[in-house]
């Protein structure tokens, strides 16, 4: 971004958090941060960490380990209490912010905002809850137990797609498990993460237990992998590298949860509401411009009802309102950057050229206030089949793949057919058949009548297949992967 490209507004300039103090990186480098819905618009500056920067970091967290670890855990979770507050107070600031650098709507990244302060406020609680068990012995007087405690220095690599609720539900856990963290954010949101930082500066978190660092994910995950002081790496983002990211870590046996993409399918049964099934395609498919790993981004249709369904559904989608998500009456706001959009299209051209056809969209928007920034249309495809590419590739765009089945067990059968298995859902009236279908569809998180997207934060969360690999996240069940068990034989 410079005058050349026509950048209109001065921007903050932001760095790294690193032992309690906001430090730039060694190295000096800077990188601009661009509003995706107007380039021109310069949001903020910030360091562009090395692997000095992070190597920094992570000795910052390594001291700062033995004080948090023993610091009871109903007082760990009071600092996540104060932070959580903060950000409620904030969510109008750090949403604005978000929505200038990610382009959802407010009401999107607001409402992603309070769902980090919901996300704290339950890991807060937990501090409560920890512990380990107590266990029948086989020696009289033996005292057996298991103590649960955390695993030191932790790194959090994370995408841009919930730049503040998925560093929340890394955040949250692992602190108040007792770790001392290290969060690299995406490059396309440093500054949600920024603003989630100084909620945790000002609610008093101590000097080291919470680092951030932004810079190029490959220097910096690389220091994750190869640092002794490093014990565990939570990672959200691509699978592709996700994979290599794990087999780096593996050469450590360090321990790495993966939550990876999807290729999520709804399916309507010939008894589901038809409305119903229209609503939530058009929410799944086109909500935060499709860019969610539980995005529906697969519809399995009875033949019958087929022409109707997508007739109603090419309907939601030309009343979707594309635009800069800081106008309130955008439904839609654009792809995170040029990348993104170049992508999108692309799977749209493979689409049409492997056969399939668009019942709706397909185009980049780039009249009037659109020109500067990376807009599609919200776009049906028809006619797709389990060989297109759009069929079996996360495209990550408002892109969605109808296709038509003629029996229920065709119908399972379809949306099983794929790498992933993050979230699934089936529109039904009939028990029995949400029952079967339940049973047999592999997903980690399965909805009836309701939309493949969402997530509470006190149940567990994550994928089957190539979706997700350790375990869990949110829920409790994320507190085994940020903790150790150790057991005590005590003789008394
Ligand atoms: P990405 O893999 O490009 O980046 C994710 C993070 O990894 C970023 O912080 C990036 O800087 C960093 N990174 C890049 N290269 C790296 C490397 N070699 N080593 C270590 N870190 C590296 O993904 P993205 O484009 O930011 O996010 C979109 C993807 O995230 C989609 O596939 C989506 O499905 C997935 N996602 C999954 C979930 C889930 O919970 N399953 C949630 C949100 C997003």
């Amino acid at each position: 971004m410079n005058e050349a490209e026509g950048v209109v507004a001065m921007a903050d300039t932001y760095h790294n958090y690193v032992n309690g103090a906001w430090v730039p990186a060694a190295g000096g480098e800077l990188h601009e941060n661009a509003n995706p819905a107007d380039v021109r618009e310069l949001v903020s500056i910030h360091s562009r960490s090395r692997r000095a920067d992070a190597f920094a970091a992570v000795e910052a967290a390594k001291a700062a380990f033995p004080g948090w670890r023993d610091t009871p855990a109903p007082a760990r979770g009071e600092y996540l209490a104060r932070a959580a507050a903060l950000l409620r107070e904030r969510a109008d600031d750090i949403g604005r912010d978000f929505t200038r650098e990610e382009g959802k709507t407010l009401r999107e990244a607001r409402g992603e905002t309070l769902r980090a302060a919901q996300i704290f406020e339950f890991f807060a609680g937990e501090g409560r809850r920890l512990g380990g068990r107590t266990f029948p012995a086989d020696g009289r007087d033996t005292f057996l137990y298991t103590l649960r405690e955390p695993l030191g220095v932790v790194a959090l690599i994370t995408p841009w797609n919930f730049p503040v609720a998925i560093p929340a539900w890394k955040l949250a856990p692992a602190l108040v498990a007792g770790n001392a963290v290290v969060l690299k954010p995406a490059t396309n949101t440093p500054l949600t993460a920024v603003r989630m930082f100084e909620c945790l500066a000002e609610a008093g978190l101590p000097a080291g237990v919470a680092n951030l660092v932004y810079g190029p994910g490959a220097a910096l995950g690389d220091v994750f992998c190869e640092s002794e002081d490093v014990r565990a790496i939570s990672f959200t983002g691509s699978s592709e590298v996700g994979k290599a990211l794990a087999a780096k870590a593996h050469q450590r046996l360090v321990k790495v949860q993966l939550e990876l993409g999807g290729k999520n399918p709804l399916i309507l049964a010939d008894d589901g509401d038809l409305e119903r099934a229209v609503a939530y395609a058009a929410a799944g498919a086109f909500g935060a411009t499709g860019q969610k790993c539980t995005a529906t981004s697969r519809a399995i249709v009875p033949r019958g009802r087929l022409e109707e369904f997508v007739a109603k559904l090419v309907a939601a989608a030309k009343k979707v309102v594309v635009g800069s998500g800081l106008r309130d009456d955008v439904d839609m706001g654009p792809l995170v950057d040029a990348d993104a959009l170049a992508r999108v299209l692309g799977y749209i051209e493979v689409g049409k050229k492997e056969g399939a056809t668009v019942a709706y969209g397909g185009r980049r928007l780039e009249e009037g206030d659109l020109a500067h920034g990376f807009f599609v249309e919200p776009t049906v495809f028809v006619g797709v089949t389990p060989q297109m590419t759009i069929w079996r590739e996360e495209v990550f765009g408002p892109v969605l793949a109808v296709t038509a089945y003629d029996d229920f067990d065709e119908a399972i059968e379809l949306a099983n057919d794929t790498a992933y298995g993050l979230s699934a859902t089936l529109v039904t009236k009939s028990l029995a058949r949400a029952m079967r279908y339940v049973r047999q569809i592999e997903a980690g998180v399965v909805h009836v009548n309701s939309p493949t997207v969402g997530a509470a934060c006190h149940v567990p969360f994550g994928g089957y297949k190539e979706s997700s690999s350790g375990s869990r996240e949110q829920g409790r069940e994320v507190l085994e992967f940020f903790t150790q068990l150790k057991t005590v034989y005590l003789d008394i």
